[in-house]
């Protein structure tokens, strides 16, 4: 059974917490974060944001592809964004496998061959947060200007290190 009818019971209470209000479309902050779908990580409240403060981009791993790329232009071009986080944590599922084994896995549960695809699994969590901050920092769609920083979230404290580029 679907839990989808325990989103639309809990948004009727959240609802009547937020109450009416128009927020600028601009994030407030100037900031894009870019992170991992963790269900461990709660962005705003870690981060101290708020409704309206920053645009938050996740996906698998919090890597940086083609299509992050695509949403940061859009965040920085038409919703000015100044600024990029990078954001990994400990534990991660992007750590838990290779791509070569999840291919095969892929082949032999799905019936597709996706032995050419990169589902971009890491190792080292700090190792990763530098790839992806190089990889935006090369990026001819990302503005020199753009301050780019990197941290990593421990999901077992909630503490969030910097990293060094
Ligand atoms: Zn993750």
């Amino acid at each position: 059974m679907s839990y989808f009818k325990n989103f639309l019971n809990a948004n009727n209470a959240y609802v009547d917490l937020h109450g009416t209000g128009h927020l600028p479309l601009k994030p407030k902050t100037k900031v894009a974060i870019v992170t991992c779908m963790d269900s461990r990580l709660h962005v705003a409240q870690a981060l101290g944001l708020a409704l309206g403060d920053a645009h938050i981009l996740r996906n698998a791993g919090g890597r940086v592809t083609e299509d992050m790329i695509r949403s940061l232009v859009i965040s920085e071009q038409q919703m000015g964004t100044r600024e990029i986080v990078v954001l990994h944590h400990t534990d991660c599922g992007a750590q838990t496998f290779k791509n070569d084994e999840f291919t095969a896995y892929l082949n032999k549960e799905l019936g597709v061959d996706v032995s050419d695809k990169d589902f971009l699994p890491f190792t080292d969590v700090e190792e990763s947060v530098r790839e992806d901050m190089a990889i935006l920092r090369q990026s001819p769609l990302i503005p020199d200007d753009v301050i780019i920083s990197g941290a990593v979230y421990d999901v077992d404290t909630g503490r969030m290190t910097q990293v060094n580029p």
